[in-house]
């Protein structure tokens, strides 16, 4: 297709083209938006790419996403190292944590198992959430993923791994409506769903 654009311009498009959700179109306004910014808002834009992109990466431990090496949740010793709450998302830590109930500590799978979209055990943080059960130490492991198909199958396939270690595994009460995200579950839900949870 032949380009109306000028070369940058066509790339910028291409640029937003490329983020989940945005189709041509809404790439096209955003890229005349950034166009249509001041310099210095349009170089700053920028450079919070840059930075997010150098400074954020995954806690060697828990695998959230933090600046530091090990995340403020899993250095803090105010919270209690025998539960770990497993979540398919970073968003999913904010979530709970929002609550202000849940002390324990987490761990991010960075997806869920998926075999429509080739996603299997080696493409999550699953591993690394056996060697922390192996090391000793964990009570408790509570499966909070959302309770589609999905999550389901990765919470029974975790459960499998982890309880020859001895540990206690639970999953979320179903406050949650069967197929709604975590995300969008309120407060309130979240904490009955999280206090009324049954072992696996
Ligand atoms: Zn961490």
């Amino acid at each position: 297709m032949a380009s109306f654009f000028p070369t940058a311009l066509e790339n910028l498009i291409d640029k937003f083209a490329m983020l989940p959700g945005i189709g041509k179109k809404s790439a096209q306004r955003l890229a005349f938006f950034v166009l249509g910014l001041p310099e210095g808002e349009a170089e700053s834009f920028a450079d919070a790419i840059i930075a997010a992109r150098a400074t954020v990466h995954t806690c060697v431990v828990c695998q959230n996403l933090t600046d530091a090496e090990i995340c403020p949740i899993c250095a803090s010793e105010k919270r209690d190292r025998s539960q770990i709450c497993v979540v398919a998302e970073p968003r999913d830590v904010a979530s709970i944590e929002r609550g202000r109930e849940y002390n324990g500590l987490y761990h991010v799978l960075h997806g869920v198992l998926s075999p429509l979209s080739h996603i299997g055990p080696d493409d999550l943080r699953i591993s690394e959430l056996v060697s922390r059960v192996s090391a000793g130490g964990v009570e408790e492991v509570i499966m909070a993923l959302n309770p589609d198909t999905e999550g389901e199958t990765t919470s029974m396939y975790i459960s499998r791994l982890i309880k020859p270690f001895g540990v206690k595994v639970t999953r979320l009460a179903y406050g949650i409506p069967v197929g709604s995200n975590l995300e969008f579950a309120d407060d309130a839900t979240l904490q009955r769903a999280l206090e009324g949870r049954v072992e696996m």
